[in-house]
């Protein structure tokens, strides 16, 4: 499934393709992605033009110049391609071989600087929404997302006072979305290695009675931070040597530490990593550097 630092590195990827440029034509190959698509989605999109192309958590939002805003979800398997004079690829190496089947080519956006956006989705768990602009903070997808985790406002103090009182594990806390936005099983298990926290302490404990940060805040929020931050830049370094190439973007897997490495060596102290099961999701962890 595509992570937030996906999710960044094909906005960045987009940016180019559709900021500033209008869809001078819209191809529906089928009207149901995850949900259905609405009615007059064309004809909302045609003809206006991308002023910026943002993200909240998971989700990409082209701000259209009527006023709509654009939501676009990858969901499980969901990638783009980017076409321009005839060269571009752009999508997640891991769909790579499931993204060239044109078969699952279901939305094309031809855009008026020369660019095809295909959305490719096997699975169909993507999705595309309409709002306006002005009924964005009302939106039921958006509106109950915490803090987005690369942003100013989330810092230790926060994060403190969303686990203080909680009795639920720290990986359990930080999953939830209204925690903090978009993180994933991926990086919640990266962020807390890097922390050297235990995905099963409980949650309160990285804040004081009164609700303030304490050291375990302050390093799990920098950690957070940062195992973003370098997997964003892998993206953007990929994104840049495969535009050459084919394209293709995104190659994070093998940065992990932790995460689906179970039984391998810890890279801190060389004891074994383990693999439990929380909340329904595996949890991978060094049972001797995380406490
Ligand atoms: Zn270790």
């Amino acid at each position: 499934m595509p992570e937030l630092p996906e999710v960044e590195t094909v906005r960045r990827g987009l940016q180019p393709a559709m900021e500033r440029a209008r869809f001078a034509k819209v191809e529906l190959r089928r009207r149901d992605l995850r949900w259905p698509l609405p009615k007059d989605f064309e004809k909302r999109l045609t003809g206006q033009t991308v002023e910026g192309l943002g993200r909240r958590a998971k989700y990409l939002l082209a701000d259209l110049s009527s006023g709509d805003v654009l939501l676009m979800h990858l969901g499980m398997s969901g990638s783009f391609r980017v076409r321009r004079n005839g060269e571009t690829f752009l999508g997640d190496p891991r769909y790579f071989e499931m993204a060239k089947d044109e078969k699952h080519d279901h939305v094309v956006f031809r855009m008026s600087n020369g660019a095809t956006v295909t959305f490719n989705d096997p699975r169909r768990f993507g999705s595309m929404k309409l709002v306006p602009r002005a009924k964005l903070e009302q939106e039921p997808l958006l509106r109950d997302l915490g803090p987005e985790p690369l942003g100013n406002e989330f810092d230790a103090a926060l994060l403190a006072k969303a686990c203080a009182g909680k009795k639920t594990s720290l990986k359990a806390a930080l999953s939830d979305q209204r925690v903090v936005a978009g993180l994933g099983n991926i990086y919640v298990c990266e962020a807390l290695f890097r922390a050297r926290l235990s995905p099963k302490r409980q949650a309160s404990t990285i804040a004081e009675r009164t609700g303030a940060p304490n050291e375990r805040a302050v390093a799990l929020v920098d950690a957070i931070k940062a195992v973003l931050k370098d997997a964003i830049a892998a993206g953007g370094s990929s994104l840049r040597d495969h535009r050459r190439t084919d394209g293709a973007l995104g190659y994070f897997q093998h940065n992990f530490l932790v995460y689906d490495r179970e039984g391998e060596p810890c890279p801190n102290c060389k004891g074994k990593i383990k693999r439990i099961v929380q909340g329904g999701r595996s949890t991978f962890y060094c049972p001797n550097c995380q406490k």
